[in-house]
């Protein structure tokens, strides 16, 4: 799918309202904002690149591991996916579903638990998106895949990481392409890392100072 394409269903999704009202201003800098639960919302641009890694046509059953605020969901199902989301933090998850509603973005479906686990009810999936830093390809997620189907996920450390697009043949045989460096938060849980509280801390943005790095998506 075309950057073009894609960039005109980002223009339907009103990103302003995925960030809390005093980062309002500051919705389409193009750096990840912090949403609570010391979690990100993922840069204008970094949502671009998964969009296009993911080569959608358009129509594809989408796992998003990673809810977050919502957004990536609301910019997949603009693009014409039906969207399974999953997110680990109650309160994230509760509060994406709410707004998902309220935009009327119905299609999209979310789950609070692991998403690493995948969510085998509604597998196999033609894509599957994991929007949080994995120390490792996590395997139920391969499992999931359907044949055709395209897993994208950031693969490396906790500070950064490579974009790899794994491709599941029509013959079940899967084929790996390394794509862009990137930075995501980490993804946390069994086949992520450990909770620990002190490493994944998003600063507060106060008085109009911007943060100038870390190990955001
Ligand atoms: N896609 C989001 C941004 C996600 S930031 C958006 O558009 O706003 C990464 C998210 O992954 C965070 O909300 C974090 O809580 C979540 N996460 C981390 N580990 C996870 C896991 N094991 N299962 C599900 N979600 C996880």
């Amino acid at each position: 799918m075309s950057r073009d394409r894609i960039l005109k269903a980002m223009s339907r999704v009103p990103r302003e309202r995925f960030v809390s009202p005093t980062l309002e201003s500051l919705a389409y800098a193009d750096y990840p904002l912090p949403i609570g639960g010391e979690q990100t919302i993922s840069s204008f641009e970094t949502v671009v690149l998964l969009c296009t890694a993911l080569l959608l046509r358009g129509g594809e059953r989408v796992l998003e591991v990673g809810t977050g605020s919502g957004y990536q969901a609301a910019v997949l199902a603009e693009l014409g996916c039906k969207v399974y989301s999953v997110e680990r933090v109650a309160e994230l998850s509760r509060g994406a579903r709410k707004l998902l509603d309220r935009l009327g973005y119905l299609r999209v479906l979310v789950r609070l638990g692991d998403g690493a686990d995948g969510w085998p009810e509604y597998a196999p999936f033609d894509r599957i998106v994991v929007t949080a830093a994995c120390p490792d390809v996590p395997r139920p997620l391969t499992e999931q895949l359907a044949h055709g189907g395209i897993l994208v996920l950031p693969v490396g450390g906790r500070k950064s990481q490579r974009l790899v697009r794994i491709t599941r043949r029509m013959s079940g045989q899967f084929m790996q392409a390394a794509l862009d460096q990137c930075n995501f938060v980490p993804l946390l849980g069994k086949w992520g890392w450990a909770e620990e509280p002190h490493c994944a801390r998003v600063p507060r943005l106060s008085g109009g100072v911007l943060p100038g790095g870390g190990p955001w998506g």
